[in-house]
C-alpha cells in the first residue's frame, strides 16, 4: 500500500498510525516533541497522578476513622515524591508509545511539519529542514491552551495546565480562572494539599456542561476543602507585578494576591503553521472541518482528535484516529459519537454520558428521573465515601436510558457500565432484571434504574 503520514504522536495520532501500520501501509509519524502528546506529558496522566497523591494523602488522614492509629501531625506531602511518582509514570507510558511504533514497524521522524504541497511536507528539526513525501495525511496537531487578552502565560505567575502539575512547590494560594474539567481538577488537587484555592468562574455554575445538581454537589464538596468559588464572575484585570488580580463578582470588585493564577479557560485546536491555507484545508479557530470519515475536504488528507475541535477528550481522539486511519486504508468507517463518557477527577468524581436532565427535557420533554444516594449504599459508607449520587434519565416512549450522570467514589469507573446501556441503546425494561453485586457501589445503578421506573427498593 501507499505511505501515509501523520502529524502529531498524541492519543489520536498514535493511534491512526497503528492502526494504519496493522493495515499493511507504510506509515511515518511525526512528531515535534514527545511521543503521547498533550495526553501523556502535560493532561490526562500526569494530572491523574496528582490527584492520586492528593486522595492517598486525603485516605491517609482518615486512618482514625478506619480504627488505625497514626502520628498524624507527621504525615505530610513530600511534593519531589509526588513528583518523581508523576514523572516515572509519564516516562514508561512514552516509552511505550516508542516499542508500540517499533513493533508496527513505524518510522518516527522529530521535527515540526508543515505542508508544502497535499502530497509533501517540510518537516523541521531545529536547523534542518526535510522534506517527505506520502500519498495520504492524517493530521493529529492537537490543541493548546487558551489564554486570555489582556493575561498572555508567562509561565511565573500567569500559568497554564502544563505548567501548573510542575510547580517548584506546593503554592500557599492559587487563583484558577475558570471553572471547567481542568480548573476543577487543579482546585482538587491543590486544595487537598493545603493550597488556598480561589475558582473564578464566568458562568452560574462549575462544570457548565453539566447538570446543575451535580456541578453544585462538587461545588459544595469543593467548599468543605477550603476553595472559595466566584460563579457568575469576570476577571477584569491581571497585575503580574503585584502578583494581583481583579474580579468583578455580583457588581462588585475583589482584588486578591495569590502565587500564581491558572488559567483554564478552554483550549484551542493547533492549526496554524501546518501551512493548511497553501494546500486548501478548510479550517477556522475552531479546528480543520472534517466530514464524518474525519476526511478533509482534500481528500487524501484526514484530520483527527482536538485539531478537529469537537469533543477534546483523549477516548475521543483514539477513536477518531482509528476511523481516519481505517477509512484512508479503504474501509468505509464512521465515528460514532452516541456515547462518550465525560469523566471529570475531581474529589468526588464525576462521571456522565448521553444527555444531561436539562437536555433531555428540551428534546424529550417529560423524561423520567431516576436517583439513588451513595449516602444509602453500604458500600461507599464502608469506603468512607457516602457522598454524591447516581442519576439516571430515561425517555418516556421506548423507556430508552438516554443519560447517566454519576457523582461519587469511582464515578469514572462505574461509567463504563452507562456508557455499554447507551451504546447498546438498552431500556430500563431490560436492566431491571440486571444483577448487581453485593456490596458493591454499582448497586446505587441498578436502585436508580429502579427508581425511574417506580420500584426502588432501598430509598
Ligand atoms: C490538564 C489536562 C487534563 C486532561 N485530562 C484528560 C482526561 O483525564 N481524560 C481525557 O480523555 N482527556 C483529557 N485531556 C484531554 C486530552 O489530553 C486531549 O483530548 C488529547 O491529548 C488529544 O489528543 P490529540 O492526539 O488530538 O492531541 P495532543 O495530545 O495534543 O497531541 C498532538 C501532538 O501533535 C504534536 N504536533 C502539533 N503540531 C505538530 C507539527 N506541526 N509537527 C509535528 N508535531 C506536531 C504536538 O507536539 C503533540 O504531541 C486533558 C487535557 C489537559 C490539558
Amino acid at each position: 500500500m501507499k505511505p501515509l503520514v501523520v502529524i502529531g504522536g498524541g492519543p489520536a495520532g498514535y493511534v491512526a498510525a497503528i492502526t494504519a501500520a496493522r493495515q499493511g501501509k507504510q506509515v511515518t509519524l511525526i512528531e515535534q516533541k514527545d511521543l503521547g502528546g498533550t495526553c501523556l506529558n502535560e493532561g490526562c496522566m500526569p494530572t491523574k497522578s496528582l490527584l492520586a497523591s492528593a486522595e492517598a494523602y486525603e485516605k491517609i488522614k482518615q486512618a482514625e476513622q478506619f480504627g488505625i492509629t497514626l502520628p498524624l501531625e507527621q504525615v505530610k506531602i513530600n511534593w519531589d515524591g509526588v513528583q518523581h511518582h508523576k514523572t516515572t509514570i509519564v516516562k514508561k507510558l512514552v516509552q511505550g508509545i516508542g516499542y508500540l511504533m517499533k513493533k508496527n514497524k513505524i518510522k518516527v521522524m522529530k521535527g515540526e511539519a508543515s505542508f508544502l504541497t497535499n502530497h509533501r511536507l517540510a518537516v523541521q528539526n531545529e536547523n534542518q529542514v526535510e522534506e517527505v513525501e506520502a500519498e495520504q495525511f492524517i493530521i493529529a496537531s492537537g490543541s493548546e491552551p487558551a489564554s486570555l487578552p489582556f493575561a498572555p502565560f508567562d509561565g511565573k505567575w500567569i500559568i497554564h495546565s502544563g505548567q501548573a502539575m510542575s510547580l517548584p512547590a506546593i503554592p500557599s494560594s492559587l487563583l484558577i480562572v475558570g471553572g471547567g474539567v481542568i480548573g476543577c481538577e487543579f482546585a482538587s488537587i491543590y486544595s487537598q494539599m493545603g493550597a488556598k484555592v480561589t475558582i473564578v468562574e464566568a458562568a452560574d455554575q462549575l462544570l457548565p456542561g453539566e447538570d446543575a445538581d451535580i456541578a453544585f454537589t462538587l461545588q459544595e464538596e469543593l467548599e468543605k476543602k477550603g476553595v472559595a468559588i466566584y460563579t457568575s464572575a469576570s476577571l477584569t484585570e491581571m497585575q503580574p507585578e503585584y502578583k494581583t488580580a481583579l474580579f468583578k463578582h455580583k457588581e462588585e470588585l475583589h482584588e486578591l494576591q495569590v502565587d500564581y493564577a491558572l488559567i483554564s479557560i478552554g483550549r484551542k485546536p493547533r492549526v496554524l503553521g501546518l501551512g493548511l491555507e497553501k494546500i486548501g484545508v478548510h479550517f477556522s479557530k475552531q479546528g480543520i472541518d472534517v466530514n464524518e470519515h474525519m476526511q478533509t475536504n482534500v481528500p487524501n488528507i484526514y484530520a483527527c482528535g482536538d485539531v478537529v475541535g469537537g469533543i477534546q477528550l483523549a477516548h475521543v481522539a483514539f477513536h477518531e484516529g482509528t476511523v481516519a486511519a481505517l477509512d484512508a486504508c479503504g474501509k468505509d468507517k464512521n465515528v460514532n459519537y452516541r456515547a462518550v463518557p465525560r469523566c471529570i477527577y475531581t474529589h468526588p468524581e464525576i462521571a456522565s454520558v448521553g444527555m444531561t436532565e436539562k437536555q433531555a427535557r428540551q428534546e424529550y420533554g417529560d423524561v423520567r428521573i431516576g436517583e439513588f444516594s451513595f449516602t444509602a449504599n453500604g458500600k461507599a459508607m464502608i469506603t468512607n465515601e457516602p457522598i454524591g449520587k447516581v442519576k439516571v434519565i430515561v425517555e418516556p416512549q421506548f423507556n430508552e436510558i438516554i443519560g447517566l450522570s454519576i457523582i461519587g467514589s469511582h464515578a469514572t469507573e462505574l461509567i463504563g457500565q452507562g456508557t455499554v446501556m447507551l451504546h447498546g441503546e438498552l431500556t430500563t425494561d431490560v436492566m431491571e432484571d440486571f444483577i448487581a453485586a453485593h456490596p458493591t457501589l454499582s448497586e446505587a445503578i441498578h436502585e436508580a434504574l429502579l427508581h425511574s421506573a417506580g420500584q426502588a427498593v432501598h430509598s
